[in-house]
């Protein structure tokens, strides 16, 4: 899959549905900018909620800087905020770059899976909210401007073994 280079990227997925790791073996970590990571930098750790506000608001400052030099940038967060979409794609045309919203299509079984599968994993109620709000943002993403394009599951299970080549 080729995606316009530069551009905004903004992901859609739940927790556990791939978007860092999608972001991570096509972008250079400059080029993503993550709610989670700046929650790091700037509370206790990356779901240190008390720290969201201030990292969000460092992830608009970083996302309008980045977009205002017309460079590549990856919004690494669940996507499904309406306004901050809309912030972004305004952004994204004053600076003359495409706008391409990446949805992870990753099964609901499968996000439940790898996250009880993790060291702090999301509670249920949390992630059955989430896949909810993902499935709303997926029916207006077209209607707001963006293309749209769905990162189709892996053919082969979580725990196959890595084919050869
Ligand atoms: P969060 O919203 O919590 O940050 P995320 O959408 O960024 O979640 P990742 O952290 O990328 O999700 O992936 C969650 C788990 O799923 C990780 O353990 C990762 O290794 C695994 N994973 C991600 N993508 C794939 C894939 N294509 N095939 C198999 N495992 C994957
Ligand atoms: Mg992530």
């Amino acid at each position: 899959m080729r995606l316009p280079d530069p551009a905004l990227v903004v992901l859609v997925g739940a927790s556990g549905s791939g978007k860092s790791t999608w972001a991570g073996s096509r972008y250079r970590s400059a080029e993503i900018v993550s709610s989670d990571a700046l929650r790091e930098v700037v509370g206790s750790g990356e779901h240190d909620l008390d720290a969201s506000t201030d990292a969000f608001a460092l992830l608009e400052q970083v996302v309008a800087a980045r977009l205002g030099r017309g460079l590549t940038t990856v919004v690494d967060t669940l996507g499904t905020d309406v306004s901050r979409r809309r912030g972004w794609l305004a952004a994204a045309r004053a600076a003359g770059l495409p706008a391409v919203a990446v949805v992870l299509d990753t099964p609901a079984g499968v996000c439940r899976s790898r996250n009880s599968a993790r060291d702090r994993p999301v509670p249920a109620r949390v992630l059955t909210s989430q896949l909810a709000a993902v499935a709303s943002a997926v029916d207006l993403l077209e209607g707001e401007g963006w293309h749209v394009v769905r990162v189709a599951p892996d053919d082969v299970p979580d725990d196959a073994p890595a084919a050869a080549g």
